[in-house]
C-alpha cells in the first residue's frame, strides 16, 4: 500500500470553526486578545483571561493556558496520530510537544485559544454557567480523511469558567482519561479521543493529597454539549440559540440535507410511528413538514440512542451523566469515576458520590432521555415554530404572539414525543444488534430480546466477568460447557453443595443454564462454530481496561513519573483490543496478569480529579 501522506502539526492545515459564533463581549476579537497578550498590564491580561467571571452572553471566552514551570511529553496514542495523519515521530518534533502540552500557543489572524461556555443539569438541578473551566481549545485541525476536528487541551489552567476550582488537572485523572478515550474507539464505541499527555513535573494540584498535575490533549468535530444549550436558555438569549443551532446544523452535522430557506422536509416522521405501540403516539398532532431544527433535534437524540445502545452492550458507565456531560454528536466525553462494569449488576455505579444510583448502569438509558428532553426544552420555540413561523422576521426578533402559543406548545410536545419513540426505537435496534453479534448471530429475529434478557439474568447470577464471558463464550465449542457460564468457585461450590442455600442455588442456576443454552442452541440452528466465532470476535475486545489495572499504571507512574513502560502497555492494550499482535513483546509477565487475574472489582471513586 502507497504510504499515506503525513503532515506535521507545524504545517497543519488549521482554522478555528467555533469562533463563527459570538465571544464574551469583555474580549471581543482575535485583536483584542493579542493586544492583552502583549500588553504590559500583567495583571489586567491575567484577570481578564484566567479569572473566573460569568459571561453576560457569547459562546465562548478567548484564554490562554496558564504557564507552568516545566514540561514533559510522556505519550501520544499511535491510532491518534494515525487518525489525524500526523507523523508517528511526532513526539519528538519540539513544535508538537510544545503545543499538546500547552508550553506554546498557535495564533494567527483566524485563530486564538478560547474556553467554551456552557451550563448544565447537574445530578438533576439546574447548576448555572459551567463551561470549560480548565480546558484550552487550541484550534480546528482541518485533516485530510477526517473532516475537522477540533483539538483542545485539559488541565491547562484556569479560565472564565473556573469558578471556585484551579484549572488543573492530576495525572491520576489525566491517566484515566487518556486510555478510556482510545479503548473506547478502539473497540469502535463512539467517543471524543486523546492524543497525548504530558506532565507538567513542578505543578501540583491538592486533592485527598498534593498531587502532580499533567495535560491530555484530546480531539473531536465538536465539544458541544446538551449543557451548551441550557446556557443560552437561562440567559434567555434567542439569538444566541438560533445561532448556535444553524451553526450545528451547517458546520458540524453533516448528516443533516443541506437546507434552502423556506424548503422542509415531508413525512420525515412516518418511519418511526410505523409499528410504534399505541400508547406511545397518543395526542400526537400530525407534522407532515419538518423543519431544520426539528431534524438537528432528532439527529442528536439518534446520535445518543446509539451511543447509550453501545455503553450497555460493553457495560460501560460514564459515572456522571449530567448534561454538560452529554456531547450532542453523542460521543462518550468527559471521564471522571468511569468503569467497565466486571460483572453484570443493573445497579452498579462507579460513582463513589452518585449515593441515589442516579447514573448507575440501568439507569443510563433513561438518563441520557431524560438530558435529550431538557434539550427539546432549551428549543421550545424553534421546535414549536414549525414551517410557518420558523423564519418569520417578528418570529425571529421576538418570538412567538400570544395567540401562537397553543400550536405551538402542542407541536414542541409533539416533536418531543416522538422523539421518545425514535430514540427506544433506535436504541433498542443497535443494542439488540451489537448484543446478537457478540453472542455470534449475524442478524436480529423476533424473541431475540429475550434471549440476551435470559443470559443477562444468568450471568448476573453467576457473576462472571461481563466482558471476558463473551470472549469465552465465542471461543467455546462446547456450549454445554458450565465453566462458560460460572465462575470457578461457583462451579466448585455447586458440585460439592454444602447445605440447603448451595442446594436452591444449584436449582436455580441449574435451570436458567440449560433454559438458555436450550434456547441458545435453538436459535444457532446450523451455524457453526467457525460463522458463530467470526462474528463474535470482531465486535468482543479482548481487552478491556479494568479500575485495577488503570491503578496499577498510575501507581507505577506516581512511584517513578520517568517510566511509562506500563502505561504505554496499557495503551497499546486498550487501543488496540481485537489484535493483539500490536500489544508488543515487552511486559509479557504484566500482559498475562492483566489477562488473567481479578483485581479489585466494581469499585468505585469519587469527582475529584
Ligand atoms: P466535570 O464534572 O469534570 O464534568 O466538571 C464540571 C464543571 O467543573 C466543568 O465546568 C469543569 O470545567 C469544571 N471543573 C472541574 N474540575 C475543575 C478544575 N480542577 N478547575 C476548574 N474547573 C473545573
Ligand atoms: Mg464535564
Amino acid at each position: 500500500m502507497e504510504e499515506m501522506t503525513k503532515i506535521p502539526l507545524s504545517q497543519y492545515p488549521k482554522t478555528s470553526q467555533f469562533l463563527k459564533l459570538k465571544p464574551d463581549p469583555l474580549i471581543p476579537s482575535i485583536k483584542e486578545a493579542l493586544n492583552l497578550h502583549q500588553s504590559s498590564n500583567q495583571q489586567e491580561t491575567e484577570k481578564l483571561f484566567n479569572k473566573p467571571r460569568t459571561l453576560k452572553s457569547g459562546a465562548y471566552q478567548f484564554t490562554r493556558p496558564e504557564s507552568r514551570p516545566e514540561y514533559k511529553h510522556l505519550l501520544s496514542s499511535p491510532n491518534a496520530l494515525e487518525f489525524l495523519s500526523l507523523p508517528q515521530d511526532s513526539p519528538e518534533d519540539s513544535y508538537y510537544k510544545s503545543i499538546v502540552s500547552g508550553e506554546k500557543f498557535h495564533y494567527d489572524d483566524k485563530i486564538w485559544p478560547y474556553a467554551q461556555a456552557y451550563a448544565g443539569f447537574q445530578f438533576g438541578q439546574f447548576a448555572g454557567q459551567l463551561g470549560d473551566g480548565r480546558v484550552t481549545n487550541l484550534f480546528t485541525l482541518i485533516t485530510p480523511n477526517q473532516g475537522n476536528q477540533e483539538l483542545q487541551l485539559k488541565g491547562s489552567g484556569k479560565t472564565a469558567f473556573s469558578r471556585f476550582a484551579d484549572g488543573k488537572a492530576v495525572l491520576r485523572s489525566s491517566i484515566r482519561e487518556f486510555i478510556i478515550s482510545e479503548s473506547l474507539s478502539g473497540i469502535g464505541i463512539p467517543s471524543t479521543r486523546a492524543l497525548s499527555i504530558s506532565l507538567l513535573p513542578k505543578t501540583k494540584a491538592q486533592r485527598e493529597r498534593a498531587e502532580v498535575c499533567a495535560v491530555v490533549s484530546r480531539f473531536a468535530k465538536s465539544w458541544i454539549r446538551i449543557g451548551t444549550f441550557d446556557l443560552y436558555r437561562w440567559r434567555q438569549d434567542r439569538q444566541g440559540l438560533r445561532e448556535l443551532c444553524d451553526y450545528i446544523i451547517e458546520d458540524i452535522l453533516d448528516e443533516l440535507p443541506v437546507f434552502q430557506k423556506g424548503e422542509f422536509v415531508k413525512d420525515q416522521y412516518k418511519d418511526i410511528t410505523e409499528g410504534s405501540d399505541e400508547e406511545d403516539l397518543e395526542g400526537l398532532i400530525e407534522i407532515t413538514d419538518s423543519t431544520r431544527y426539528d431534524q438537528m433535534y432528532r439527529a442528536i437524540v439518534r446520535l445518543n440512542a446509539k451511543l447509550v445502545a453501545y455503553w450497555q452492550s460493553y457495560g460501560f458507565l460514564n459515572g456522571v451523566l449530567n448534561t454538560d456531560n452529554t456531547s450532542i454528536l453523542g460521543l462518550s466525553i468527559d471521564f471522571g469515576p468511569f468503569s467497565f462494569m466486571d460483572k453484570f449488576n443493573p445497579n452498579f455505579t462507579p460513582n463513589h458520590d452518585d449515593v441515589q444510583l442516579r447514573y448507575s448502569f440501568a439507569n443510563q438509558p433513561s438518563i441520557i432521555w431524560w438530558n435529550l428532553t431538557r434539550l427539546g426544552e432549551s428549543l421550545v420555540e424553534l421546535l414549536g415554530a414549525g414551517p410557518d413561523l420558523v423564519d418569520d422576521e417578528f418570529f425571529i426578533e421576538k418570538g412567538i404572539k400570544k395567540q401562537q402559543e397553543e400550536q405551538t406548545i402542542k407541536r414542541v410536545s409533539s416533536i418531543i414525543q416522538l422523539a421518545s419513540v425514535e430514540y427506544k426505537h433506535v436504541f433498542m435496534e443497535n443494542y439488540n444488534s451489537i448484543m446478537t453479534q457478540r453472542i455470534g448471530l449475524k442478524t436480529v429475529e423476533q424473541g431475540d430480546n429475550d434471549l440476551i434478557a435470559q443470559l443477562l439474568d444468568l450471568i448476573s447470577k453467576t457473576k462472571v466477568d461481563f466482558n471476558k464471558f463473551f470472549i469465552n463464550l465465542q471461543n467455546s465449542t462446547d456450549l454445554n460447557d458450565t465453566s462458560i457460564y460460572l465462575t470457578p468457585e461457583l462451579q466448585n461450590r455447586l458440585s460439592n453443595p454444602k447445605d440447603k442455600i448451595d442446594q436452591e442455588l444449584n436449582d436455580e442456576l441449574n435451570s436458567l443454564l440449560s433454559e438458555f443454552i436450550e434456547n441458545y442452541k435453538k436459535r444457532l440452528g446450523s451455524t457453526t462454530h467457525k460463522e458463530r466465532y467470526s462474528i463474535a470476535s470482531k465486535v468482543n475486545p479482548l481487552f478491556t481496561p479494568r479500575n485495577w489495572q488503570l491503578e496499577e499504571v498510575i501507581e507505577s507512574m506516581y512511584d517513578d513519573n520517568e517510566d511509562i513502560s506500563k502505561l504505554q502497555k496499557l495503551l497499546k492494550m486498550s487501543s488496540n483490543p481485537y489484535d493483539p499482535l500490536k500489544w508488543g513483546d515487552e511486559l509479557k509477565d504484566l500482559e498475562n496478569h492483566w489477562l488473567d487475574d481479578e483485581g479489585e472489582t466494581m469499585t468505585q471513586c469519587s469527582c475529584s480529579s
